[in-house]
């Protein structure tokens, strides 16, 4: 499909500017082997038993998987990527990455990292969003026993108290220096929860500009309508929806999940409505765009195409501020840095945190990236089209 916009997402040039020929080779060989299904599925396991018998393996991974989806293991080791992004006019958002944790003092050390991602954000156009996941900063558990609607103990109550403080405490920091901060969405049995605790945050700090967006995924068959009902409230109520739009990153633990405990699945039927209720997401919110603020989380060609159609077709101007694309670092480079180059708003998610606790993600992306039926992977196609481009 060609483009009527001055971009082009075959445009590998733009998408791997800010690559050396070592970047590249590394990334190509890096694909070359998440390419092979059979070694993204026994990598997992066996770093894991390597990590535990105390095999040096934290360097192999350090040099290869984990610098090229992740920033560093600070937020100082970020600082080389926030300005190689920024070169190419694309924005960082620093994640925090720690995932599984339940621990009251693991969970207070990340709300104060996550603290420091929105300070090292102020008065630097290079960061224009920051984000959270709520099972950092809470256990998993208690959420889950929430959104059931029991009963909490006592006990219960006061760590669910601490929750809420820590979630406001982010919230706060992110109104008094104007940084917005996006809610990440997770799994159905804990999110009711969390789109609670997200509005709440809304109605509170967007009175005036977008500060705190809740993530809604496509891939439930119900998220199109929540859209439509929160902006309701928030058209009733007068604050600003701010809006983080994916598909969804849960589809199989979904599904077994409902098929193990036998009720109804929530997720979309097949991939097409899903595509569909996507694109119709971006199509209500961008009718609304001066009480909805998104960012498009999507490696979707077809969907960044159609929000930049939209855009133009609407004129609304591609700087504003209530309209983001965004994407994972390390993937889909082509989206980024073009869109980024036709002066639309981009910013990446910059993962980072000790390695240990960012495996999980890894093994995700690893996992994203294998070959369908023997084929190339996308990522892979592009970076050998680039490398050919190169004369290499
Ligand atoms: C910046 C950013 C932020 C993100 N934040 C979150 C987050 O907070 N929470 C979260 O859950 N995910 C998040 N994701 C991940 C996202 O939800 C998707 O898993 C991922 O981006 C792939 O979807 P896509 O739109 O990029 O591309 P595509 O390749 O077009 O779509 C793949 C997605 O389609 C859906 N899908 C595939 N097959 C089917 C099927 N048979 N039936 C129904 N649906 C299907 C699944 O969601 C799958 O992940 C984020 C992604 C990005 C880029």
């Amino acid at each position: 499909m060609t483009s009527k916009h001055h971009f082009s997402f075959e445009n590998t040039e733009v998408a791997f500017r800010h690559a050396s020929n070592s970047d590249l080779n590394r990334a190509y060989w890096l694909f070359r082997v998440i390419n092979v299904n059979f070694l993204v599925k026994i990598g997992p396991p066996l770093t894991n038993f390597a990590i535990k018998v105390g095999l040096p393996i934290k360097g192999l991974i350090k040099a290869t998987i984990f610098k090229h989806f992740c920033g560093g293991e600070t937020i100082r080791e970020c600082e080389k990527t926030i300005k190689t992004l920024a070169a190419g006019k694309v924005g960082t958002i620093l994640d925090y990455s720690i995932e599984g944790e339940d621990d009251e003092q693991v969970f207070d050390s990340t709300c104060e990292e996550i603290i420091r991602t929105i300070r090292r954000a102020v008065k630097d156009k290079a960061i224009p969003i920051t984000v959270f996941k709520v099972t950092g900063v809470g256990r998993f558990s208690l959420l889950e026993k929430l959104d059931k609607g029991d009963k909490l103990t006592d006990a219960e109550q006061q760590e669910w108290e601490k929750v809420q403080q820590r979630v406001l405490a982010i919230c706060q920091k992110a109104f008094e220096t104007g940084i917005p901060v996006m809610i990440d969405a997770e799994e159905t049995w804990i999110q009711e929860t969390i789109d609670h605790l997200a509005l709440d945050m809304m109605r509170r700090f967007n009175k005036e500009k977008a500060i705190v967006y809740n993530t809604y995924q496509l891939y439930r068959h119900d998220k199109l309508q929540s859209i439509k009902d929160d902006y309701a409230s928030a058209a009733k109520e007068g604050f600003i929806l701010g809006a983080k739009l994916v598909r969804g990153a849960y589809m199989e633990k979904e599904r077994r999940r409902a098929d193990e405990m036998g009720y109804p699945s929530p997720i979309q039927p097949n991939k097409q409505s899903a595509d569909i209720d996507y694109d119709a997401a971006l199509e209500f919110c961008t009718d609304h765009v001066n009480r909805i603020a998104i960012v498009a989380g999507t490696h979707n060609e077809n969907s960044c195409r159609l929000l930049a159609d939209l855009l133009d077709e609407k004129g609304i101007d591609p700087k504003n501020t209530h309209v983001y694309f965004s994407q994972l670092l390390g993937m889909s480079d082509n989206l980024s840095f073009n869109l980024a180059n036709a002066d639309y708003n981009v910013a990446k998610y910059v993962p980072y945190g000790p390695i240990k606790a960012v495996l999980p993600y890894l093994f995700r992306r690893a996992q994203e990236n294998t070959a369908i039926a023997g084929q190339m992977s996308r990522e892979l196609s592009l970076i050998t089209k680039e490398v050919k481009r190169r004369g290499r």
